[in-house]
């Protein structure tokens, strides 16, 4: 375990090494192509949030692709433990990151005989937008599902971040993006829930979305708190006049929206609901995972 004043450790093809020093190849295929695969993780006081569930969508991300994985599930739920514990944390974000590996400049992944892993854990970045936070609808639509399934987390994720250029140059702090037949689908990094009569809704996975496991995990609470929570479509007008709205993802953790496209929502203050949920997910977030320490 480090000390005070060491430089951070990352894990980097079966190695700990100084952050430093954590280096990957030029011919990499994650960065030639964004040919990879990742994952977000939180760790709260010492446990880390549903991991199981993060290393099945890696690896569910990965056979999409048919890139397949140089360790069992278990090893990789080991490397991101060791990289938590190594570097003392308890409160964490974690990223893990498989990319196709070292290859030729051409795009062929038969040329990649050994994919690149890493993992990465930083101290808790403090959370953002805790009172609210003001978004716009983006005029870029989410990829569709038969063009590039955001079901898949691959590292590709221009198409998020030309929705959040359009956010900064309108000064807000998120973008929701629509699917190619103009319903809204989710956010830049986060998937989306409106709230109108009790009822919360939220899109299908079937839809362009990712399925978040923060989503499950709000769907899961608001279901046994007793909300009707439904997966259906949302349509930019429900999103207008909904009495709540809220965003779920590993780095927003819980969010409420208050201002869309200078429509105000629920008087620019949290909602009932949100709150409630919010609540409960401070709670549970703290349970529900794999312990570091022993
Ligand atoms: N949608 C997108 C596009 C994302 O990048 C994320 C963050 N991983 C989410 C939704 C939320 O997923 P999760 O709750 O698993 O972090």
């Amino acid at each position: 375990m480090l000390n005070r004043g060491e430089p951070m450790k990352v894990y980097l093809n079966g190695k700990f090494v100084d952050k430093e020093d954590a280096k990957i190849s030029i011919y990499d295929h994650g960065l030639l192509y964004g040919d990879g695969v990742f994952e977000g993780i939180r760790a709260y006081d010492g446990v880390i949030f549903k991991l199981k569930e993060h290393v099945d969508r890696l690896y569910d991300s990965a056979k999409s692709i048919l890139l397949e994985m140089p360790l069992s599930k278990e090893e990789m739920e080991k490397v991101v433990v060791e990289t938590v514990r190594i570097n003392n944390l308890r409160d964490a974000y974690i990223r893990l990151v498989v990319t196709r590996g070292i290859g030729d400049l051409g795009l062929d992944p038969r040329k990649c005989s050994n994919p690149t892993v890493f993992c990465i854990a930083e101290p808790m970045n403090p959370l953002l937008g805790e009172s609210g936070i003001r978004a716009i609808t983006s005029s870029i639509r989410r990829l569709p599902v038969d063009v590039l399934n955001p079901a898949v987390k691959s590292l590709n994720y221009l198409n998020s971040i030309l929705a959040k250029i359009q956010a900064n140059y309108a000064g807000v702090d998120e973008a929701f993006l629509l699917d190619s037949e103009g319903y809204v689908v989710e956010g830049t990094g986060d998937n989306i829930f409106v709230v109108k009569n009790g009822i919360i809704k939220t899109p299908p996975v079937a839809s362009s979305v990712l399925r978040g496991i923060t989503r499950d995990t709000v769907i899961d609470i608001a279901k046994e708190l007793g909300y009707i929570v439904v997966e259906e479509r949302i349509t930019l007008h429900e999103l207008y006049v909904a009495d709540e709205v809220f965003i779920t993802g590993t780095a927003a953790e819980l969010v409420p929206v208050i201002e869309i496209d200078g429509r105000v929502i629920n008087g620019g203050k949290i909602g009932e609901i949100t709150r409630r949920l919010k609540e409960e997910f401070n709670r549970v977030k703290r349970i529900l995972g794999t312990k570091v320490y022993d």
